[in-house]
């Protein structure tokens, strides 16, 4: 018999989590032919939320697992992902922005196609505010460019996996994860859905423009290294400056000759800022802090004591 593990990330969801609870209920009772686990994942709620979900857990096939403080969404789908014993995994918010009943066609995708996974994106970002929309497509752009990885335009963490592409990613033991990267970066075959954006049904969502800036920054640092050689142009281009100098005949202004000194100044920092970032991120691989730390877990988990 077949076992769907859906991984729920929450977050301050305790507006969301009844609503959830009985829309997966619903696909549970449809898909009688599939045993079903609901792991959640509590990344150190600060509202109701553990509360809730402890009552659901009651109900054996539900699962959780709480965070000593808030981690990031990343570090709780590793967390779920690490938890999961199904042969099938998804992954799906809490804020019912990804629609529960579409487990079942992606259910039936894997098991009658020739997929390891099937993902799914937004086509519209119709309910965002334009600024949002308007970086992150430039965000695409700019991936798009520098990085091998192929990253999709609009895809959601919302996906069904086989257990082997599962295994694959939990082979990664990145410490600054990019999920969009890593589930590219595994490679196996992907079948896309799409479908239009879905406003949440309650609460608000995590994501202020500082953390997606943050996050884009984490996406470009994690999957290309382009940036590091920048110094490189711009030191090619303050040759190509000089070399034109020794043919002009002006006689330099002081004020010009500041204002050059301070264009070169301005890109040494641009670089050494480009190099910083990256021994940033390498300094906490290099330290090999664990992704999350759990504070507790329902009891079929008690026994496990995995950090990372
Ligand atoms: N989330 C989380 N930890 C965080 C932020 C968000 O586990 O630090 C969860 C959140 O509870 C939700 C999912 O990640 O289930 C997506 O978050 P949100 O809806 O705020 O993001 P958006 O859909 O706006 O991109
Ligand atoms: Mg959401």
């Amino acid at each position: 018999m077949d076992k769907i593990s859906v991984i729920v990330p929450c977050y301050n969801e305790e507006e969301v989590i009844s609503k959830f609870v009985e829309e997966i209920k619903k696909v549970i009772f449809h898909l009688k032919k599939v045993s079903f686990e609901i792991i959640f994942v509590d990344d150190g709620s600060t509202d109701n939320t553990l509360h809730l979900i402890k009552e659901y857990c009651k109900e054996k096939q539900f699962r959780y697992i709480s965070f000593s403080r808030n981690f990031g969404k990343e570090a709780a789908m590793l967390a779920g992902l690490k938890y999961s014993t199904g042969n099938f995994v998804a992954i799906m918010d809490a804020d019912l922005q990804d629609p529960p009943d579409l487990l079942e066609e992606m259910y039936m995708i894997l098991k009658t196609e020739d997929y390891d996974s099937v993902g799914t994106r937004r086509i519209t970002r119709k309910g965002e505010p334009a600024i949002r929309s308007f970086f992150a497509r430039l965000f695409y752009k700019i991936i798009h460019k520098m990085s091998k990885v192929e990253m999709v335009d609009g895809a959601r963490d919302f996906r069904l996996m086989k257990r082997n592409m599962v295994d694959a990613i939990l082979e990664l033991k990145e410490y600054n994860r990019y999920s969009k990267g890593i589930f590219s970066f595994v490679g196996f075959k992907t079948k896309w859905l799409e479908y239009e954006n879905i406003k949440r049904v309650a609460g608000t969502t995590k994501w202020n423009f500082k953390n997606l800036f943050v996050y884009a920054i984490e996406g470009i640092c994690s999957f290309t290294t382009l940036p590091l050689y920048i110094s490189f142009f711009f030191a090619f281009l303050s040759f190509l400056f000089g070399i034109v100098g020794l043919f002009l005949k002006i006689s330099f202004d002081l004020k010009i000759i500041f204002i050059i000194i301070s264009i070169f100044f301005t890109f040494l920092f641009l670089c050494l800022g480009v190099f910083a970032l990256y021994i940033s991120k390498m300094y906490l691989e290099i330290k090999n802090r664990p992704v999350y730390i759990i504070r507790e877990t329902d009891e079929r988990n008690s026994h496990k004591r995995i950090l990372n």
